[in-house]
């Protein structure tokens, strides 16, 4: 929108429109715009990261795990007609089942068999 009195186009300061050449405001030529926002955002990435240096990493990667566990839990809650819990524990039992040793092989598995033991891991 240009301005009513020198057709300047308006820019907004605090959404304010604002006519920079009847109000005397200076601009940042674009290339020194982003020049500065590149290294503002530098320094506050390398500030972020300092702080971040500071937590016992093993516990944060733990906690952004679970975060993430969460949020696609509640993804798979909302928008999925999976059953999620079904899901986990076959996924559980996979991995207790892999790691285990000593089978006796007796018996073979029926998939009635199969689905009592995943019932069986249910939380
Ligand atoms: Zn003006």
């Amino acid at each position: 929108m240009p301005c009513k009195i020198c057709k300047t186009n308006l820019i907004y300061i605090y959404n304010f429109p604002t006519c920079p050449k009847c109000e005397h405001v200076s601009l940042v030529p674009y290339d020194d715009a982003v020049r500065i926002s590149d290294h503002l955002l530098e320094k506050f990435k390398n500030a972020f990261f300092e702080i971040v240096k500071t937590f016992k990493k093993n516990h944060l990667l733990a906690n952004i795990f679970w975060q993430r566990e969460k949020e696609m839990r509640r993804f798979l809650r909302r928008y999925s007609t999976l059953d999620i819990a079904r899901l986990s524990s076959c996924t559980l039992l996979l991995r207790r089942v892999f790691q285990m040793s000593g089978f006796l092989e007796q018996s073979d598995v029926t998939e009635e068999d199969a689905i009592r033991v995943i019932k069986h891991m249910r939380p």
